[in-house]
């Protein structure tokens, strides 16, 4: 790994990037998990590629983007100006247009937000042969007003049976964004509805291997109740700096 410089901009990477670690960790003990099997997804939209950059430095290497056009001119300026920095992970964990599966499936080794069977066909097929099978986790929807995306818990089996058999897709998790909570214990009471329904998904998809839930203000409750990757933005980063939807 090379040598992080000491410019502000890394000494605040590499103390954030240690307090997300510890809090994992924290959380983790408080579980009797081992903070080892909880992957920590660096959510990198509205930051530059140079505070990606600097995260990477410190071993960071799986990154998470949702607004496609953001997501691959970063991409992209990674690859040109860090061609040292190899095994970055790229994971597209916003809403998915159907119009815009080609974009995800060229360049993405992740996404997490598969939540109806157009985008699963559509996905596969644009999947270039020369890459590894897209990594894939099902976004559900939990609680009537949460917003935006994500299959019904009643929808959910069929949805990953469509997965499970697509050619070029491989079928690794469930992800949730449920409504925001401030007390820990109803937060719990959200990822523990999700883990109940990866429990049982298990049981006819033993390959499911990621429980993708929490993020900075709720990643605690995430990991009691079993998540193996959080997705962490501001914690991170600090404030974003641009937003381009
Ligand atoms: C923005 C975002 C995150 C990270 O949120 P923070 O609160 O900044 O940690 C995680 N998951 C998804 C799907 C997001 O859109």
């Amino acid at each position: 790994m090379a040598t992080p410089s000491s410019s502000p901009e890394n000494t605040d990477a590499a103390h954030r990037l240690g307090a997300v670690r510890s809090r994992i960790a924290a959380a983790a003990a408080r579980a009797s998990r081992d903070a080892g099997d909880i992957l920590l997804l660096a959510v990198s939209k509205g930051q530059t590629a140079a505070a990606v950059a600097a995260l990477a430095d410190f071993g960071q290497r799986h990154f998470g983007e949702n607004y496609l056009q953001e997501g691959l001119s970063k991409i992209e300026t990674l690859r040109q100006t860090r061609p040292q920095t190899p095994g970055l992970v790229w994971h597209f964990i916003g809403q998915l247009q159907s119009n815009k599966t080609r974009d995800v499936a060229e360049h993405f080794d992740w996404v997490h937000t598969v939540d109806r069977a157009k985008l699963v066909e559509r996905l596969s097929s644009q999947r270039p042969f020369h890459a590894p099978p897209l990594e894939v986790c099902v976004q559900v929807k939990l609680g009537e007003e949460a917003s935006k995306g994500g299959v019904s818990p009643t929808d959910l089996p069929a949805l990953l049976e469509a997965v499970d058999a697509a050619p070029r897709l491989r079928l690794r998790g469930l992800m949730a964004l449920p409504p925001a909570e401030i007390e820990e214990a109803r937060q719990r009471r959200w990822f523990a509805e999700l883990r109940h329904l990866y429990d049982r998904a298990r049981l006819h998809h033993p390959t499911l291997d990621t429980l993708s839930m929490g993020m900075s203000a709720d990643l605690e409750a995430a990991i009691l109740e079993g998540s193996s990757l959080v997705r962490v933005g501001t914690a991170l980063f600090g404030e974003r700096l641009q937003s381009m939807p």
